[in-house]
């Protein structure tokens, strides 16, 4: 079910973040900005679709710096995760697989913030698809304030242990601030730079 007609936006940023806001208020900051820095570009949030934690925080911004939200949420999860009926459009699908399929078809990049298990899962199969060669777009995870050190850490120890090629790493673009991390993103993905350059 789709609640408004798509049209084109400049381009669009998957962003995956827990559907908790954690409990440090610089996490949900972050997520602020970068629903800001997309909304204000013209570009496409792409999104689970929640009301809730980060996700919703990083959705209302883009919403509010004029930007387009696209949620896509599994029909069994609307009320579970408070489906965000603001987006301005909101796809509700059959089932998980359908969400993902849909959410990596309809953006230029990824980028992992800060969240639990469901973040996790969306962030390592985004890699795992660009490794094997299933998605090409760029994939970004915001180590903010240390948040992902321990996993970093392991998955150095995976490499140390000859699990994975150390070149995985050079599928995936580490940062630990916001506005460079995005900008890294949007050259990659081959975006003309953008054209505003206010501080997010
Ligand atoms: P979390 O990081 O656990 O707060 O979850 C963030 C988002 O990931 C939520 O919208 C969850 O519905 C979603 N999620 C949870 N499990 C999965 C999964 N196995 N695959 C994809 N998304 C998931």
């Amino acid at each position: 079910m789709t609640s408004a007609p798509p049209r084109a936006p400049a381009f669009s940023l998957c962003v995956y973040c827990g559907s908790r806001p954690g409990h440090d208020p610089r996490f949900a900051q972050a997520a602020a900005q970068v629903g800001h820095w997309i909304g204000a570009r013209g570009g496409q949030l792409v999104y689970g679709g929640g009301r809730g934690g980060l996700m919703g925080v990083a959705a209302d911004a883009a919403l509010a710096a004029g930007g387009r939200v696209l949620g896509i949420i599994p029909r069994d999860l609307v009320e579970r995760e408070h489906a965000h009926r603001g987006c301005t459009e909101l796809v509700i699908v059959d089932t998980m697989h359908e969400r993902k399929r849909l959410m990596a078809e309809r953006s230029h990049a990824f980028l992992a913030l800060p969240g639990g298990i469901g973040t996790f899962e969306e962030f390592f199969e985004a890699w795992t698809w660009r490794q094997l060669g299933y998605l090409n777009q760029p994939i970004g995870l915001l180590n903010l304030h240390g948040y992902y050190d321990a996993l970093l850490a392991f998955i150095a120890h995976g490499i140390a242990a000859g699990f994975m090629d150390p070149s995985y790493l050079r599928l995936i673009e580490v940062g630990s601030e916001c506005q460079p991390l995005l900008q890294h993103l949007v050259s990659a993905a081959g975006w003309p730079a953008p054209q505003r350059t206010d501080a997010i």
